[in-house]
């Protein structure tokens, strides 16, 4: 019985893990640490798991070790890459940008850059985890012929609604393109990849001389993990993010895949309500707390980025 029951636990546990790692997955220096655990609980599912979060020594990026196995993931991603748990309209998505812009504004100003440093002459463009297609959309608009890849069918209905096609229904790691491209946009997708190294190698691979990767990571130097530890959500997001980047680590990691870095910056950007929703706050008070928000955090992420301790890290890099 306790055999049984013991074997059953580790075949349901090599499902989940896959091996350990033994260097950084962004600079790939071997002096790495275990630093914290996190526990996660996905929302289909009541069992409970332990993630172990290492971090290097060397670029201070963060990773779980042992990581996720790659099939179990997958098995999460097939629905959504931004653990919805349920189909979700263009509507509903478009009344959130309404209220708290946030997508349509990184998504055209990372499209606008990507284009103004993209010298290579190709005007065609790669959408790695397309999500809801506003980024693609934002590509169409400079003028890029898209491929768009993204497993989640949630979010791939969505871009179909707003952009009239449907994006390539599959993990990077099994794209195979046909031609290469000018730009390559990967918008919140880097921290989900198992071997980030590996992609970054085959997005080097994908690009014409002079063009361009945009990318955009959580950061795990950010105010809110310093202050909230495990308890952060927006980097560590345990299973679906397995990378926790620096800004040092992610410039390590695309410059060893000929890459030059031309720009990197912060973004910080904190939903209005999350002051009135965490107080609990109802009526006028919920309405002036929600302007305070508003208004306070332009000094507050200008601080913040300036100190390297902003939310997210965009990044642009021209292939050599
Ligand atoms: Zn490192």
């Amino acid at each position: 019985m306790t055999t049984l029951s013991g074997m059953t636990t580790l075949s349901a546990a090599s499902g989940i893990y896959g091996d350990a790692l033994h260097e950084c997955v962004a600079c790939r220096a071997g002096n790495i640490s275990y630093w914290r655990r996190k526990n996660f609980q996905y929302s289909q599912s009541k069992d409970r798991r332990e993630f172990h979060i290492y971090r290097c020594q060397n670029c201070g990026t963060g990773f779980l070790n042992r990581p996720p196995a790659m099939q179990w993931l997958q098995s999460i991603y097939q629905y959504s890459g931004q653990a919805l748990t349920q189909a979700i309209t263009l509507e509903e998505v478009l009344d959130r940008e309404a209220e708290f812009p946030n997508c349509i504004v990184d998504a055209e100003r990372m499209s606008q850059q990507a284009c103004w440093f993209n010298r290579s002459g190709n005007g065609r463009a790669l959408d790695i985890g397309s999500g809801f297609g506003f980024y693609t959309q934002a590509l169409r608009k400079q003028g890029y012929r898209t491929v768009s890849i993204n497993p989640g069918s949630y979010e791939n209905a969505v871009f179909k609604k707003l952009n009239g096609d449907e994006p390539l229904a599959v993990m990077f790691e099994n794209y195979q393109p046909s031609q290469p491209f000018g730009i390559v946009m990967m918008s919140q997708v880097l921290e989900h990849l198992l071997e980030p190294d590996r992609a970054i190698s085959k997005v080097s691979g994908l690009l014409e001389p002079r063009g361009v990767l945009a990318c955009a990571v959580p950061n795990y130097d950010s105010f809110l993990v310093k202050l909230l530890g495990t308890k952060d959500n927006a980097c560590l997001w345990v299973p679906e993010h397995v990378n926790f980047f620096t800004e040092k680590g992610l410039k390590a990691l695309v410059e060893r895949n000929g890459f030059r870095v031309i720009e990197i910056e912060q973004i910080t950007r904190i939903p209005f309500n999350a002051l009135s929703r965490r107080l609990g706050l109802k009526g006028k008070p919920a309405v002036i707390a929600d302007k305070l928000v508003e208004i306070l955090q332009v000094p507050f992420a200008a601080l913040m980025n300036a100190f390297g301790m902003g939310i997210y890290i965009n990044l642009y890099a021209v292939k050599k």
